[in-house]
């Protein structure tokens, strides 16, 4: 878990994870299983990029590209991102995204602080 400012948004910080997952699901029949869990926590949409109390996106969907109108995979903004960057390079350092190797892209991101928080 990982703690950062809102970006583009207000309130107070945000908590932010990765996981990586094996499915059997096609990347939209995830997507939609996603959203369905954003909805059961308390999820609205009131305005863009409002304060949310849960968003869960799809990052990569193994070296997939997918340009459909619900669905933009590797996610556009992924790689600008620290908190998104940060865990994913701890979980996969060698990764290569389409913009670069993501050290490199994490490295270009230094001016958004993020805290590891202490694991259980
Ligand atoms: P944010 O871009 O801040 O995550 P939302 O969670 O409100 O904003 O998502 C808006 C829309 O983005 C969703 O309705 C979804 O269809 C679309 N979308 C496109 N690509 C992705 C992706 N890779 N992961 C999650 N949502 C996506
Ligand atoms: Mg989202």
């Amino acid at each position: 878990m990982y703690s950062t400012a809102p970006i583009d948004s207000t309130g107070p910080d945000y908590t932010n994870a990765v996981a990586r997952v094996l499915t059997t699901l096609t990347a939209t029949a995830l997507l939609t299983q996603l959203q369905a869990i954003e909805l059961r926590f308390g999820r609205t949409r009131p305005y863009r990029n409002a304060p949310r109390t849960l968003d869960l996106d799809l990052l990569l969907f193994g070296d997939e590209t997918i340009n459909l109108p619900e669905l933009t995979v590797p996610h556009p903004r992924m790689h600008e991102r620290a908190f998104v960057l940060r865990p994913l390079a701890d979980l996969a350092p060698d990764l290569v995204l389409p913009q670069g190797p993501i050290l490199d892209l994490l490295a270009a991101c230094s001016d958004q602080p993020i805290q590891r928080l202490a694991s259980r």
